[in-house]
């Protein structure tokens, strides 16, 4: 339903660490409406995260009994629940590749029961109900496989198998400076800073810290760094979004 990605320099962590970034572009998106929210971080080498039923609060709360490291870069969500009900466990972010890969997404998967089946096959094991873990299983096996541990080529390859609505976010352990986001059918806005970058799922996820945006279109794949962003279509060709300045009063 919201969806916030953050990645900055380690020295921007003097104004705001990444879960500071993630928490105030989720309530600015809480008027979307959701039944849960959830964050993850890349710390010390790993991805951790936190995710809770209900309320926003419910996350903070949980946040401030067992706090995240600090960290550079983060994906937040909320969801509206549509496969499987608004439990922790369905809550996102979603885990794979041994918990080293998280993912965010907005929509539905349509297919994700035939690509359930698949990574069934192949030993995949599941702990949700949601179409969403199904992107995150997928992802880490083409990241495994054919992507060669490439996130952004990964999420090419991933995107192409993905049918439905869908604004994905991913974070891997093995690359604590990037997030690499997808969209088909659904929104994506990235937010331009200075030694950081953001996405959102509109603009509201990040108006508190720019107001430089660019859109992404149809069928698009971005990995943000502190100091890039790089966009392409789902075969891995060099594409363009539209740039804009936000210019309403938040
Ligand atoms: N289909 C996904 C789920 O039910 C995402 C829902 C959303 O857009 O929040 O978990």
């Amino acid at each position: 339903c919201g969806i916030v990605g953050y990645v900055g320099l380690p020295s921007q962590l003097q104004e705001h660490t990444a879960l500071d970034v993630l928490m105030e572009g989720l309530k600015r998106l809480e008027y979307r409406g959701y039944d849960s929210a959830g964050v993850a971080v890349v710390a010390n080498g790993e991805v951790q995260h936190r995710k809770k039923a209900g309320k926003l609060a419910n996350l903070s709360s949980e946040l401030e009994q067992h706090p995240v490291d600090k960290a550079s870069v983060g994906i937040g969500h909320t969801r509206w629940a549509t496969h499987g009900g608004p439990t922790d466990v369905n809550a996102h972010p979603h885990l794979a590749d041994d918990d080293q890969l998280s993912l965010i997404h907005n929509g539905i998967i349509e297919n994700y029961a035939t690509l359930k089946q698949e990574l069934l096959a192949d030993g995949v094991t599941f702990r949700s109900e949601t179409d969403t873990e199904v992107a995150a299983a997928l992802l880490a096996k083409i990241y495994r496989t054919t992507g060669n541990q490439d996130l952004t080529r990964s999420m090419q390859l991933a995107s192409q198998r993905l049918e439905g609505a869908f604004t994905l976010l991913a974070v891997h352990a093995d690359h604590p400076g990037m997030v690499v986001a997808s969209r088909r059918n659904s929104p994506l806005v990235v937010g331009l800073g200075e030694g950081e970058n953001f996405l959102g799922s509109d603009v509201s996820g990040f108006i508190d810290f720019t107001r430089d945006a660019i859109e992404l279109a149809q069928d698009q794949v971005v990995t943000i760094t502190p100091d890039s962003v790089e966009i392409t279509d789902f075969m891995g060709n060099p594409a363009e979004g539209k740039q804009f300045t936000v210019d309403w009063d938040a």
